[in-house]
């Protein structure tokens, strides 16, 4: 199935070190190594491995020995296209062997493309612990290798460090292998670790930044074609083995024993810019452009890794594991240990760092990774936050330099899920909290700067300013006097203007995202506006809730039906009727439920007598008192519950914030999954796809993850529509994907592109699926029981599907509620 290295790395576990040192060989090319490696390849039972359970070394190993057998046979038995005069695939042969004896017709022997590729790099140990990786060695060795070149680091480093991180399913060593390698780039060319961050992340900008590659899977192939001399036939046949760019084009650049020119060795820098010309590309004539990039890139890889790395960026799924998460945490490790000739900060000597206890080193990493990542998470853009790092390090002042800015989104505060009212009031017992109507629109952050300059982004960061003029165009009558700029949240809501009344959240969607005129537009909304981050260029992030919703409700100002606040009620755990009522009230509007949010940050704080910061002449509200301070009980162990903060906090879901949905039951939360596979229906349902299989989306590896079969809750005309979609024959079926992890067969593969919200009634183990393998259990991946489909959600792509970690929360979430209840006594009734 897939040749996802992960599905290898999990059947061939421990061999890293091993992999490691012979994949440097290999390309190395120790020939004495040769004869040792194709006989194991052809021992007995070697041929039950299909390529997808093969290391990529080990598959370029078998394709060796294939294709040296090829090379033997006579010519017109060997895997020659026949249509294809120029480019011919023929056996590569290694980099201290002769060239194939074997010519075939057709070869143009220009110039030999193996013994090309960068020994040096590719000897760097970059998966060794950072204590004892000597950084600053190899980046002496490589400054002097790159000298020749111009300086700029190499690519071929950077697939280096990609090879290793794909080669292992450890997290520790996959961290690991991201700050060995920031740490040379750091220290021997620190102008290529911005391009390498965003080349390692499988992005070129910020989420809020529109620029996209725009490059379609055909370009790639044409170019593959034009490159590597394959024809459309040898292309297919590729294509239906691996199933992922990247190998093909692995593959395809094995085969190719000589190409047309010398390579150009690429550069990181190199690479990252001709990303952003691609990307830049526009208008008549781009799409030639874009597809000579392309072109020169396969070109001038040297070797099959580069090749293959460079495709899997250009169809953006690098499935290396360097989410964001990794690779903030890869950061800030690295300025830890390295800085830049002429960056003053201090950073620790390996000596030290080794002597330390483990919990030690574990406390100052936590530390920079929590600076890191706070300031990525009110400033998500690597464009600032590397410069800034290369500059003092990692330190407070990084969420100064590098924190909460207008027209650049912060990544919003998440609610956790709670089983019903019951379970939200224990959680909050003893607190003060609001309740709010949950809405069911769209999230919108709006900033505006001291000129008017608006700007509206979504929950997942899209600018959506030109989706939203008609909000855009109420925030000089919403903006109070005193308020010169500000960033505030609420849900857009579409508002039948007539009635008052809520609508659906569907209506929202049928607005086009961009260019929306707003004379003509025909659905109204109103923005119910919940929390306020930033006022009069201070950020309000480490205030109360209670402040910051005292802030946004007494300076900015209500226009019916257009802007206003969302319906809310103050309570505590002691007040469960009226909150029961007010969940009623909003079930009843249209809404899903409720959130609910915790005011303050101690239990009872002094403020709470009047509630009311005191406000700034400038309107700028004081700074927060003692009492608002974090408090030390939120990491304290031992305590029973922890102290749950009324602070904003960009990207976490804490319990401060508490989703309660209708008919909550333990099934009642839904994900939203992807549907992958099919298999032919039986009986009536024989003319449909029945049932389907989903997926679960993992972010670390970019994998889809099985995670049920689903044969219910379809109409007999959606079953239609879904075979009329994925109908054989066309794009919409393709052969098996290498990133969807399944052992199972099903007749047909989709093209994953839509997003279903689906119902079940609870998680369970299993040891057929897939999903969050490895987050609960090393065996065993997690399924639903009872899947049944609720509807398409237009609204999601594919990247906002549920995550297997998710999914992996919801399960223990799921266990602990059963624990409890096998905990309570006996529901015994005596009479
Ligand atoms: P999440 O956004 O938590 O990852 P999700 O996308 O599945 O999850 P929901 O579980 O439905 O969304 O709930 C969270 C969303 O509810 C928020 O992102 C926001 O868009 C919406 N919402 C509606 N009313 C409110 C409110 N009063 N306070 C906060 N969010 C609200």
């Amino acid at each position: 199935m897939s040749s996802p290295a992960k599905k290898r790395k999990r059947d061939d576990p421990g061999s890293a070190s091993q992999r490691t040192r012979t994949i440097a060989s290999f390309f190395q090319g120790q020939a004495g190594k040769q004869a040792e490696k194709t006989q194991q390849l052809t021992q007995p039972g070697s041929e039950v491995h299909t390529e997808q359970t093969l290391s990529d070394e080990a598959l370029a190993r078998k394709l060796q020995a294939e294709w040296d057998k090829e090379d033997v046979l006579p010519t017109s038995q060997a895997d020659t296209p026949s249509d294809e005069p120029s480019l011919p695939l023929v056996s590569p042969g290694d980099n201290d062997r002769e060239p194939t004896t074997v010519q075939k017709k057709g070869v143009l022997s220009l110039q030999s493309s193996t013994g090309t590729e960068d020994t040096v790099s590719l000897a760097v140990p970059f998966d060794q612990s950072p204590i004892t990786f000597n950084a600053t060695k190899y980046a002496h060795e490589l400054q002097g290798h790159w000298a020749s070149e111009g300086g700029d680091a190499s690519y071929a480093l950077l697939t280096r460090a990609f090879l290793l991180a794909n080669a292992t399913t450890s997290r520790i060593k996959i961290v690991d292998t991201l700050v060995n390698l920031l740490r040379v780039l750091i220290e021997a060319d620190p102008s290529s670790v911005l391009p390498a961050v965003w080349l390692a992340t499988s992005s070129i900008s910020p989420p809020y930044d529109e620029s996209e590659l725009g490059l379609g899977g055909s370009s790639i192939s044409k170019a593959l074609k034009k490159v590597y001399g394959l024809n459309s036939q040898g292309l297919k046949s590729l294509y239906d083995k691996h199933g992922d760019a990247g190998d093909v084009a692995f593959e395809a650049k094995k085969r190719q024993s000589f190409t047309l020119m010398k390579p150009r060795p690429l550069r990181i820098k190199g690479v990252y810019q001709s990303l952003k010309k691609i990307a830049m590309s526009k208008g008549g004539g781009s799409q030639e452009t874009k597809q000579r990039i392309v072109e020169k890139l396969l070109q001038d890889a040297r070797g099959a890794e580069e090749s293959r790395y460079i495709v899997r960026t250009l169809v953006q799924n690098l499935r290396i594991g360097a989410v964001k998460t990794t690779m903030l945490i890869a950061l800030a490790r690295a300025f830890l240990y390295s800085r830049s000739e002429g960056a003053g900060f201090s950073i620790y000597s390996q000596e030290e760092m080794a002597r330390l206890k483990k919990d030690e080193l574990a406390e100052i990493y936590t530390r920079a990774e929590e600076i890191v990542k706070a300031s990525y998470a009110r400033h998500p853009n690597y464009d600032d936050l590397v410069p800034c790092l290369l500059e003092i390090g990692v330190s407070d002042e990084l969420l100064v330099r590098c924190g909460l800015q207008l027209h650049i989104p912060l990544r919003p505060m998440l609610g956790s899920i709670t089983r019903d009212l019951s379970d939200m009031l224990t959680k909050l017992q003893g607190r003060d909290f609001s309740c709010e109507y949950k809405y069911d629109g769209q999230r919108a952050q709006v900033h505006c700067d001291v000129q008017g300059k608006v700007s509206i982004f979504s929950r997942h960061l899209e600018n959506m300013t030109e989706k939203y003029p008609d909000l855009v165009s109420l925030v000089p009558q919403i903006r109070g006097e005193g308020v010169s700029s500000f960033i505030l949240e609420g849900e857009v809501v579409a508002v039948d203007q007539e009635s008052g009344e809520l609508q659906a959240f569907q209506i929202l969607t049928n607005r086009a995202k961009k260019n929306v005129d707003i004379g003509a537009i025909k659905v109204s909304v109103c923005l119910f506006a919940f929390d306020l981050m930033y006022l009069n260029g201070q950020p309000l992030l480490d205030r109360s809730f209670r402040e910051r919703r005292e802030l946004l409700r007494s300076l900015f100002v209500e226009i019916p039906r257009r802007f206003t606040w969302v319906k809310s009620l103050d309570a505590t755990s002691a007040d469960s009727e009226a909150v029961l009522e007010f969940f009623k009230g909003a079930t009843d509007t249209k809404c899903e439920g409720i959130m609910v949010k915790v005011l303050d940050n101690m239990p009872k704080p002094d403020i709470e007598d009047n509630g009311t910061p005191t406000i700034d002449t400038d309107g700028v509200p004081d700074p927060p008192s003692k009492t608002d301070e974090k408090p030390e009980s939120r990491n304290s162990k031992g305590s029973r519950r922890k102290a749950l903060l009324s602070t904003y906090e960009p990207d976490k879901r804490l319990d401060s914030w508490l989703k309660v949905k209708k008919d909550y039951s333990a099934s009642s939360e839904t994900l939203d999954l992807i549907p992958v596979a099919g298999w032919h229906g039986q009986g009536r349902k024989a003319k449909w796809w029945s049932p389907i299989l989903l997926a679960v989306r993992n972010p670390e590896t970019g994998s889809l993850e099985a995670v049920t079969k689903c044969m219910s809750g379809f109409t007999d005309k959606f079953y239609q529509a879904n075979k009329d979609k994925y109908a054989e024959g066309t794009p919409n079926i393709i052969s098996r994907p290498s990133y969807v992890e399944y052992y199972g067969e099903p007749d047909v593969w989709f093209e994953p592109q839509e997003v279903w919200e689906m119902a079940f009634a609870d998680i369970t183990l299993s040891p057929t699926y897939t999903a969050a393998i490895g987050l609960v259990s090393d065996e065993r991946g997690l399924s639903l029981r009872f899947p049944r489909f609720l509807k398409v959600r237009e609204d999601k792509s594919i990247d906002e599907a549920t995550t297997s970690d998710y999914l992996a929360l919801l399960w223990r979430k799921q266990s602990e509620r059963t624990k409890q209840e096998a905990e309570q006594p006996a529901d015994i009734v005596e009479e």
